[in-house]
């Protein structure tokens, strides 16, 4: 069985719902399809948010009246029949009265901003199965909210999603393709809640770990993981293929084609993920596998990715040189805070870290304050992610690096945590400069 994911922009439009239609067809894999909203929709809904936050109820019902039109000419495009018409303003009638009914509620939470914002999901998976229906594409539309589910600490619990996909599938058998959202889930509370932003490649790889799929698949607006960020750097080219390791690096450090999160499970369950493009299906696309091939092995330099809003802290110690257990006290605060740390470069009395959720940073501080110095904190630094084959023989790494790097002041390095990863980080201001700096000096013959 494989899992094909398909994003905003693969479902935009209705001729591009209706191009995906053919692509699950064409292929005769049974598949778990998990959608993500129509583009410009959990935007659209995040601000029917904030309008409703401060009782703005005229500008949120214009935002609402707006949204719901668009689904309108979208229904009237994609049916061709009465009846499909009917089937998909049907939907849209009954999603949009549940959007207006929380206008009702004051104040508006964010368990109701969460409730809000599935609605994207929740409309693009019934509309499209409603279109599998009229082109009599037998399939089944499988509710996200029966089997995906975060814990207190927002994690995934995968093993929930196990059982419960051991008990729901086998219902459907007779069925090829077995719709989905993308996205949104339940808390311990049972509330709905979501993956975070971008958390329907999440979802795909959640499943497809937990039903040991042959194949996960993402199909986006581009042909595959790049070797630079495309929206910045000209002359990026398709990376062909990545090793778990190396796409987890990228896409935890900022490649945005892949949610930070995608590739833990899919590594976790040994499962191999397809990047494609929709709007030119036969592109080879990217392939992530536990291993990479052929020339690409051979390869120093793949691919770079940066993360931005960092924040750097420096902290040094009271006590004397050789102080042991002073890295133990520190890291214990961030994992008491629940705080990941990125970055790290230590020295023999200091030690600089950078963090990229500041929510607790007043109480980490404090607490550090008890047993060291700390310097202000560098806000709105960029880690540069350089990924590639490192291993320890491999001389000349650093040198290109920094050859390529060499009008750009550096804050910290990291060099070594993985064969896979060079991190550099620098101020945000820097960071278009070093991209594209560093695609010249690494990837230009
Ligand atoms: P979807 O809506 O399908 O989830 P996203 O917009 O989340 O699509 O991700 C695809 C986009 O990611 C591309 O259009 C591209 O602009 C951007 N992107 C950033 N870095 C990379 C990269 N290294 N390789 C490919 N795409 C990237
Ligand atoms: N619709 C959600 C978002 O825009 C999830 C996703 O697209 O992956 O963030
Ligand atoms: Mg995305």
């Amino acid at each position: 069985m494989h899992v094909w994911k398909f994003g905003g922009t693969s479902v935009g439009k209705p001729e591009r719902m209706q191009s995906i239609r053919k692509l699950i067809t064409e292929d005769d894999t049974r598949k778990v399809v998990v959608l993500s909203a129509l583009s410009g929709t959990t935007n659209a809904l995040l601000s029917i948010g904030e309008a409703l936050k401060v009782n703005d109820d005229i500008d949120a019902n214009a935002k609402i009246d707006s949204l719901m039109e668009h689904y309108g000419q979208f229904v009237d495009e994609l049916y061709k029949t009465t009846d499909g018409k009917a089937a998909g303003q049907k939907i849209i009638e009954a999603e949009f009265s549940f959007i207006r009914s929380l206008t009702g509620i004051k104040p508006f939470t964010l368990k109701q901003e969460k409730e809000l914002v599935a609605e994207g999901e929740l409309l693009s998976t019934q509309l499209f199965q409603a279109y599998l229906t009229e082109e009599n594409v037998s399939s089944a539309l499988l509710p996200a909210l029966e089997f995906m589910r975060i814990d207190a600490d927002n994690e995934p619990e995968i093993q929930y999603t196990e059982q419960k996909l051991a008990d729901i599938l086998p219902q459907h058998d007779d069925k090829q393709i077995i719709v989905t959202q993308g996205f949104i889930c339940r808390n311990p509370r049972g509330e709905v809640d979501n993956l975070k932003r971008g958390g329907s490649d999440y979802t795909a790889s959640l499943i497809g770990g937990a039903i040991r799929a042959n194949e996960i698949q993402i199909w986006t607006d581009i042909d595959g993981m790049h070797n630079n960020d495309p929206r910045i750097v000209k002359n990026t080219f398709p990376v062909r293929e990545l090793t778990f390791d190396e796409a987890a690096e990228l896409a935890y450090f900022g490649a945005k084609i892949l949610h930070p999160s995608t590739i833990t499970p899919a590594r976790m369950f040994g499962v191999p993920v397809r990047l494609k493009n929709t709007m030119e299906p036969k592109a080879p696309g990217t392939l992530i596998s536990d291993h990479s091939a052929g020339t690409a092995q051979q390869q120093v330099f793949k691919a770079i990715a940066a993360k931005d809003g960092i924040t750097a802290l420096y902290i040094h110690s009271t006590r004397m040189l050789n102080a042991y257990g002073f890295l133990r006290r520190i890291f214990e605060i961030f994992e008491k805070y629940k705080t990941p740390v990125d970055m790290l470069a230590t020295s023999e009395v200091s030690v600089s870290v950078t963090i990229d959720n500041t929510e607790r940073i007043q109480e980490i501080t404090d607490e550090l304050n008890t047993f060291c110095t700390l310097e202000e904190p560098d806000y709105n630094q960029t880690i540069i992610c350089i990924v590639g084959n490192f291993s320890a023989d491999n001389q000349g790494v650093a040198v290109c690096v920094f050859n390529a790097m060499k009008d750009i002041p550096i804050r910290m390095i990291s060099y070594g945590g993985t064969e896979s990863n060079l991190s550099l980080l620098i101020h945000g201001q820097y960071k278009a400069q070093a991209l594209n700096a560093l695609n010249e000096g690494l990837f230009s013959a």
